[in-house]
Parts: structure tokens; C-alpha cells; sequence
């Protein structure tokens, strides 16, 4: 059965149920709407970007003031005027103001890494919370009242089991936004803000960016779930946008599963139904009255914590019957769909990369000292030397994801030290980790696609709307033929975490690929494989260099390497004590040396 049916059922109950429930439902339904707006939000932030905000309750009631200020204020300046005629227009300016609050302070907090971040997000929560409470315009702790309803095509929605339908369509719009914007390219760059930033980098990815974008975006369901509480209300005061509801929103987040939109839902009917039922029947059961729906509520989420760390959303999930559940993981491929337009590539036997005198320090220890090497295309250069020798040390520096301490790189004729590693992606290099680095969640189609990352152009808006499918389709296809090129054709839906080792490194040279890339650096690519693989991966490898490409890999395994490659590089202790043939480089003193020494 497709999921899309249970989507639809619940679309049809949304529509009948303010018919059939008494308004107290109705009313509870509308906060479990206005809720999960926010909670969306915090999702796309927390779940999937690895940022948590405590901050959130503060856009809401960004949101409800403006939009109570100006629908009611006696005194506004004139080139605002405009704005006071209808809420929607409010909605405008709120949204507006909402998305330059939070780029000024994402610009300020999203730098911050571990727990400053959620600190810096209690710190601007509660400046927005006490200026809420202290600008008289704004009505200080008694807040503001006499708020118009909102009216849609001539409708007035001045009941609850009205407006109800303005929240749901709000809510449902920005669950299929949001969707769709985390299936896009834009999404997937965002998905890999959880764990695996420096890859994304390497890729061409300003994981910045992205930061800011679903700063923004959370910050604007924030915001427009404040309007809608604050029309219908009608009323507004600070309490409802302060530290506590900040915290309540993340912990409707926890209870439904932050890494999924459904959960967001869940979440937030659970809390919701949870706390009215405790605040009902516990003053019943404990024949007193006090806050004791806080103290159980605590408890309940501590046992959640504990039991179901990742939600409920999970859990149900989990014990629905199979046929309810999605058949394949993330997105099918259009294999029809036209190719990716392909880079200039430098001609034959031009040089394309050239380390000069590169040295770089850690403290006290030298990791690489004064190494020279350059690599041409259509050459396969390998840099071998013992475990702690300097080698992927080197690889950072010549790849922008670290800057030499002195020294120069130059790529295609340009010099690329203090260049970021995103800037040198762009340029035409590609990388592998030694240590893989992929999103196991994500399926092995999805994370080669994040290679294509900079063939695409279309933005968030084509993203969230979904206007981008032709380019969408040829990034997908792309990444199914590097899949197919290094024989990994027939896992394309598969979670990329459940792959052998081997395969995964193997995964790592298709998304690599899938860069266009004029230059490769394979850090350890045989690692981890079988024989019949590496004697697969060699094929690959020498068809690559026959079409130009440049090849630059760090290997151990000497027979793989000595088959295969040009040229030699041998690294010890930083430097280089050894350069030249396969045949020559095997048979020279110093490199038996050092291999014996280090290789036992
Ligand atoms: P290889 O890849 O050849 O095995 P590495 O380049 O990983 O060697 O490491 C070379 C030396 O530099 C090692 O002694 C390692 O401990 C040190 N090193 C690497 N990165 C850092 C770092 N970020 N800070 C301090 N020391 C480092
Ligand atoms: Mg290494």
C-alpha cells in the first residue's frame, strides 16, 4: 500500500473532523497544528541539521507581535500605514522581519560549535522574550488585545473550527515544502550538516550556507505559526514565547523522532493531549490541586529518553505491517534523463598539480617537511611511505582542507594555499577520506549524488517547490552512471551503511566522480578490499588515467600499487626519500629501510 493513502485519510479525517468534534477538540487541534509548525522547524534545524534551538518560541512571538502591533497600533508611522489594512499583509512584514532577525543572528550563533550553539539560542530567546515584556508599544506583561480575525476570500475565520482549516492547509504546505526540499540537492547538502561537514566541504558544499538556510526556514514556520496563534487568539501577551515553550518545542521534537516530518506531528499531539489529560486527571487522582502534570511530565520524558531515544515516530513505525511502509529507499532514477554538461579537461601529459617546498607543522611535530611532487594528467602518481609517515597530511594540504605552514600548491597553474577545501572542489579536484565518510543513512545513490553537488544550480525556492526535476533527474542519473562505472550498479538503493567496508570506499570514488573531477586523490583506496576487488579497482583506475585523468592515491598494499601506477612518491618521517619508477623506487636502500622498519 503506498503511504500516500495514508496521507490522503488523514487530509479527509482534517477535513471533517470540526464538523464532528465539540470545540473543545477543535481548539486542542488547532494548538497541536500551530504547534507542529514550529516543531517542523525544528526538525529540518535539530533532527536533520544537528543544531538545537532553544531559541524558537522567540520566533513565534516575533510572528504574533508584529502582526499584533501593527493590526492594532493607533500610532503607526506612516510609510508602514500600508501594512495595518490586513493581516495578510502583517503575515508579509512578520515573515519578513523574521527572516532578517534570524540571518543577523544566525550569522552570529551558527558559527559556534558544541554546546555554545544551543547557549547562544537561550541567550537571544530570552532577550526576544523580556523585549516582548518591556516595549510599551507592545503592551508589557499584559500584552496586546483586539486583534482583527483573519479573513480568506471574503470569509472572516472568527471561530476556532474555522481558522482550523488556514492552520492545517499552513501546516500540511510546509510538511510537503519541507519534504521536498530535504529530497532536492539543496537537501541533501543539508542532510550531511549532521556528521559529515568536511566531506561536504571537499564536495563543493558551503555548509555555512545551508546552516543558514534551515536557520531561516525554521525560524519562518516560527513565525507564521505566531500570526496564526495570535489571530486566533486574538490576543497576545509574552508568556507563550518565552525560555519554557522554547524548551516544550524541543522536547515535542524528541518525543515524536527529530530525524522525521511525521514525528514532528506525533510530538506535538502527544505533549499536547499529554499535558491537557495529566492537568484534567491528576488533581482527581492526587485530590489536590498544584503543578503535578509538570513533575509526571518530567518523569515521562526521562523514561522516553531512556527506552526510545529516538522518538515515538520510530516505534510506530516499526509496528506498522510491512505493507504500510515505503518499498524502496530515497529517490528512483530516470536513466533516460539527459547527461550533466562535463568540465574542460587540461590536455594529455599537462601538469595539474605541483606541491612546492610544502611543510607543515603541528606544534613541535613536523608532519611534512619541504615535500615537492608534481602530478600530470593522464598519470597515476602514488605516495607510499610507513603508517605516521605524513601522507594524508599531505593530502589535506594539497586539497585545501588544510594550509601549509610554508610552502606553495599550485592547482592548474593557480596557487590554492589558503583557498578553502570547497573553492579547490570547484576547480576540479576531488577527493576520497582514508577514514570513509558517507551518511550511512542515505542511500548509496543519494550520497554519490552529493559529488554532483556543484553541476546543479537550481536553488531552495526550485527545491521547496519542486521545479527542479529535470536537473534533479540528470544529477540523480549522473550518479547512477559513476555507480554503475565502478560496479556498484546494483546497490543503488540500498542504505549506504550497510555496505561492506570495501564497497564503501568504492562508493567514495563514484561520488568523487561524480565531481567531473581533473584531478583524483584516492587516500587508501584499497584498503579494506578483497582481491578480486582491488584487481577491479586497478581496471578502473587505469581506465580513468586512458581518459586523462590525473591520479593521485596513498597506498600500503605495494603489489596493488607497483602493477599499477606511474610514478612513486615515498614519504618518511614528513619527507621525501625517494622518488621515481615502480621498479626503480622497490629496489632503492632507503625506501627497503624505511618499509621494513615501518611495515612490520
Ligand atoms: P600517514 O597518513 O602517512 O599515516 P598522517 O599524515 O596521518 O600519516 O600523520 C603524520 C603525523 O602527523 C602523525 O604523527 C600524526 O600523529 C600527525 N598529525 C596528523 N594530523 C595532525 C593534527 N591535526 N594535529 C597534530 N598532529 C597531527
Ligand atoms: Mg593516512
Amino acid at each position: 500500500m503506498n503511504p500516500r493513502y495514508l496521507v490522503l485519510a488523514l487530509i479527509l479525517l482534517l477535513g471533517v473532523a470540526p464538523l464532528l468534534l465539540p470545540p473543545y477538540y477543535v481548539t486542542l487541534l488547532n494548538y497541536i497544528g500551530l504547534y507542529t509548525l514550529v516543531v517542523l522547524g525544528l526538525v529540518l534545524l535539530t533532527g536533520v541539521g544537528g543544531m538545537t534551538s532553544f531559541g524558537q518560541a522567540a520566533f513565534v512571538g516575533l510572528g504574533a507581535y508584529t502582526s499584533a502591533w501593527l493590526t492594532t497600533s493607533e500610532q503607526l508611522p506612516a510609510w508602514l500605514a500600508w501594512a495595518s489594512t490586513s493581516p495578510w499583509l502583517t503575515l508579509l512584514v512578520g515573515v519578513m522581519l523574521t527572516a532578517g532577525v534570524a540571518l543577523l543572528l544566525g550569522a552570529l550563533t551558527l558559527k559556534l560549535s558544541g554546546h555554545y550553539l544551543p547557549l547562544g539560542t537561550i541567550a537571544w530567546g530570552l532577550s526576544l522574550y523580556y523585549l516582548f515584556g518591556t516595549l510599551e508599544s507592545l503592551g508589557g506583561h499584559t500584552g496586546v488585545s483586539g486583534l482583527p480575525s483573519i479573513s480568506l476570500f471574503g470569509l472572516l475565520l472568527d471561530k476556532g473550527e474555522k481558522i482550523f482549516y488556514l492552520i492545517w492547509a499552513f501546516l500540511l504546505m510546509a510538511i510537503l515544502i519541507t519534504q521536498n526540499l530535504l529530497n532536492s540537492r539543496e537537501g541533501r547538502a543539508i542532510r550531511t550538516l549532521k556528521g559529515g561537514q568536511l566531506m561536504a566541504e571537499s564536495m563543493g558544499i558551503n555548509t555555512l550556507r545551508s546552516k543558514m538556510v534551515i536557520f531561516v526556514i525554521s525560524a519562518v514556520f516560527a513565525a507564521i505559526s505566531g500570526w496564526l496563534y495570535a489571530h486566533t487568539q486574538r490576543f497576545v501577551n509574552p508568556t507563550p514565547f518565552g525560555l519554557n515553550m522554547g524548551i516544550d518545542y524541543l522536547f515535542m521534537a524528541l518525543i515524536g523522532g527529530v530525524s522525521s516530518v511525521w514525528g514532528a506531528l506525533l510530538g506535538s499531539s502527544v505533549l499536547t493531549l499529554l499535558k491537557q489529560w495529566l492537568q484534567d486527571w491528576l488533581p482527581h487522582l492526587l485530590g489536590d490541586s498544584g503543578n503535578y502534570e509538570t513533575i509526571v511530565f518530567g518523569l515521562l520524558i526521562v523514561l522516553l529518553m531512556q527506552r526510545a531515544p529516538g522518538g515515538l515516530w520510530p516505534l510506530l513505525v516499526g509496528w506498522l505491517p510491512k505493507r504500510f511502509k515505503a518499498r524502496s529507499r530515497g529517490p528512483a532514477v530516470d536513466a533516460s534523463a539527459p547527461p550533466l554538461p562535463r568540465r574542460e579537461q587540461p590536455q594529455h601529459g599537462q601538469q595539474v598539480l605541483e606541491a612546492r617546498h610544502v611543510s607543515r607543522h603541528f606544534g613541535g611535530l613536523v608532519a611534512n617537511n619541504d615535500m615537492n611532487l608534481k602530478i600530470h594528467s593522464g598519470e597515476i602518481l602514488a605516495l607510499i611511505g610507513p603508517n605516521g609517515a605524513g601522507k594524508s597530511t599531505l593530502f589535506n594540504q594539497l586539497s585545501g582542507v588544510d594550509t601549509p605552514t610554508s610552502g606553495e600548491v599550485l592547482f592548474m597553474g593557480r596557487k590554492i594555499n589558503g583557498l578553502s577545501s570547497r573553492h579547490v572542489a570547484r576547480m576540479g579536484l576531488s577527493r576520497t577520506f582514508q577514514h570513509v565518510k558517507l551518511l550511512p543513512e542515505m542511500s548509496v545513490l543519494e550520497n554519490v549524488a552529493i559529488g554532483a553537488h556543484l553541476r546543479g544550480h537550481r536553488g531552495i525556492l526550485a527545491a521547496a517547490l519542486h521545479l527542479e526535476r529535470r536537473e534533479e533527474a540528470m544529477l540523480l542519473n549522473e550518479a547512477r552512471l559513476q555507480l554503475e562505472r565502478v560496479g556498484l550498479g546494483d546497490c543503488l538503493h540500498e542504505q549506504a551503511g550497510s555496505l561492506a567496508l570495501g564497497q564503501q570506499r568504492i562508493l567514495e570514488i563514484a561520488r568523487a566522480l561524480c565531481a567531473d573531477p581533473c584531478l583524483l586523490l584516492l587516500d587508501e583506496p584499497a584498503a579494506g578490499l578483497r582481491l578480486k576487488e582491488k584487481q577491479a579497482l586497478g581496471i578502473l583506475l587505469s581506465r580513468l588515467r586512458s581518459e586523462g585523468m590525473a591520479i593521485l592515491l596513498v597506498e600500503h598494499d605495494m603489489d596493488f600499487v607497483m602493477g599499477l601506477v606511474d610514478r612513486v612518491v615515498v614519504m618518511e618521517f614528513g619527507q621525501r626519500i625517494a622518488q621515481g619508477l615502480p621498479e626503480e623506487v622497490q629496489k632503492d636502500p632507503a625506501v627497503l629501510e624505511a618499509y621494513l622498519g615501518g611495515m612490520e
